[in-house]
């Protein structure tokens, strides 16, 4: 792909642009190709020809993850938004489209012509969607894509301004998913020297510390809370990082607090003026989006993650009505390929919430004039099981437990639990708050402290906060042990079978058994002894 002027278009001419190739893209490949919209459109009386603007794909109905989703009983649902050139779909393009192949196949013949449309239309690369009440859904990359990932990757690592002497640490877990893969061609396409560790599961964290010090790592790139844990060790360790100076956190959102407690950490361990960038992604979207340095390195504000015009277009909708909303409003994330093979979606709604919208004027920090996505986004589709979870008949967003949480500074790690009194399914529901408190804080007065929190944020007090050693609830989490850590854990009847999901053996059953909430009181009392600054 080749070097285009993809930051500094003014708005107006990658606007236009972009309504050009959507109208193209529409007519000459997902409306033939792609058997899901070419059903849609047809049952709606849609004529692809009918959308001339942007604004017009308003007629087009959404496609949610649940239209896309493969059903035990049809597991072949994700294959349909794949485009699939078939000879007979291929006859019926436009003249100038089979003119244009004709040619194609007389001055590379047969054999070329057909190597040359593998190429861009045979899915070689998969990535799969975090199910755990729904089975996981693929979204396919040709080798055309995977050029186009390697082209989002080389833009992402010039954001960062990466240079060929950096080493980029990667301890995304090591799965078919966009964290790890992206950081995998963003590195092999800017050309920058990268170790893949897979992360705790694979490597194991104490091998990725002392890459990170010996090797002299200068990007690391994680979640926010395997970061955390990392730099939580390595302080701990009194290990030197003087050399990190850009983190890239990605897979989940990074909530100011979180971001904070890991800004005092690089403090600690010599690498005080790291910037620390946040990213947005999902599975459908094929890519990620990122702050520029600038924006990262400042403390007070954030640019807002820069999109990349060409790849895909963003709207922002009201999540109630579904209608598209203007700049600068805030509203839900819908998304639509641009130019992609393989999966293809439009109008997908992502269920990410954005305060700010969308943003047309050039970056305050980097000057790009690239359109930017608010930072602020409710990441509803990471736990969508948890999402409006019905909670002692209250309807609670689980989700808003991460930011209250990861971002507390006196909450070293948490993990929520909900289970039925006396695990009888017709009982009371009751939310028990697992937390290691900072050093040198009073339980008694972080357990009050907290329970108000919940109460006056979620409106859901914990029926019980339990305390715990540090180590002890890491185990419980897995960071170091599993690909996805166990943040939330439902033992509801039926949802813990649903929480086993894609990457998981179903230990949420056998690691959440009375043993050890009765382990955990013992330690309660060993922890009370050192508990000394209860004097309020
Ligand atoms: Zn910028």
């Amino acid at each position: 792909m080749p070097k285009t002027l993809w930051d500094h278009l003014p708005s107006k001419q990658y606007l236009a642009a972009q309504e050009q190739h959507l109208v193209r893209y529409l007519r000459e490949l997902v409306y033939p190709y792609s058997p899901y919209y070419r059903e849609l459109l047809d049952y709606n009386r849609i004529k692809p020809s009918v959308i001339k603007t942007v604004k017009d794909m308003s007629c087009i109905p959404f496609t949610t993850k649940a239209d896309i989703a493969p059903l035990p009983e049809d597991p072949d649902i994700p294959m349909s938004i794949v485009l699939q050139p078939t000879p007979e779909r291929m006859k019926e393009s436009k003249l100038s489209v089979r003119m244009k192949r004709r040619y194609a196949r007389l001055t590379s013949g047969k054999k070329g012509f057909n190597s040359a449309m593998d190429m861009e239309f045979l899915p070689v690369h998969y990535h799969f969607t975090i199910g755990r009440t729904a089975l996981p859904t693929p979204i396919l990359y040709t080798q055309y894509d995977l050029q186009r990932m390697r082209e989002c990757g080389r833009r992402l690592f010039e954001l960062m301004e990466l240079k060929r002497e950096d080493l980029v640490i990667n301890a995304f877990p090591f799965a078919p998913h966009l964290a790890f893969w992206m950081t995998y061609f963003a590195a092999e396409a800017a050309g920058v020297p990268a170790l893949h560790t897979g992360g705790g599961r694979i490597l194991g964290t104490h091998r990725i510390l002392e890459a990170l010090e010996r090797l002299k790592g200068t990007v690391l790139t994680a979640t926010p809370s395997y970061a955390y844990h990392l730099l939580r060790l390595a302080a701990s360790e009194g290990r030197d990082f003087s050399s990190l100076h850009t983190l890239i956190m990605g897979g989940d959102r990074l909530p100011s607090g979180l971001k904070d407690k890991i800004l005092e950490l690089l403090g600690k361990v010599g690498a005080e003026n790291a910037a620390v960038a946040s990213t947005y992604g999902f599975t459908e979207g094929r890519v990620a989006w990122s702050e520029c340095r600038q924006s990262a390195l400042s403390k007070e504000k954030s640019s807002g993650y820069h999109l990349f015009p060409d790849m895909e277009i963003m709207e922002i909708v009201d999540p109630d009505t579904g209608k598209r909303l203007g700049e600068g409003e805030s509203g839900e994330i819908v998304y639509t390929t641009l130019e992609w093979r393989g999966s293809v979606l439009l109008r997908f709604r992502t269920g990410d919430l954005v305060e700010g919208g969308l943003d047309f004027s050039p970056c305050p920090f980097c000057g790009r004039s690239l359109p930017r996505l608010g930072l602020d986004i409710t990441r509803t589709s990471e736990y969508k099981e948890f999402e409006l979870t019905k909670l002692k008949g209250t309807l609670v967003d689980l989700n808003a437990f991460y930011p209250l949480l990861s971002g507390h500074k006196d909450v070293l790690e948490w993990q929520l639990e909900i289970r039925k009194h006396n695990d009888d399914p017709f009982d009371l529901d009751e939310l028990y708050l697992h937390v290691t408190p900072a050093e040198g804080m009073s339980k008694r007065y972080l357990e009050k402290e907290l329970q108000e929190l919940l109460q006056r944020e979620i409106e859901v007090a914990p029926t019980r906060i339990v305390f715990h050693s540090l180590p002890r609830l890491l185990q419980r989490l897995g960071l170091d042990t599993k690909g996805r850590e166990r943040r939330f854990i439902d033992l509801r009847e039926g949802a813990a079978e649903a929480m086993a999901g894609f990457e998981e053996e179903a230990e949420p059953q056998e690691s959440m058994d009375f043993e050890d909430v009765a382990e955990t009181e013992d330690y309660e009392e060993d922890f009370a002894d050192d508990d000394l600054s209860d004097e309020d």
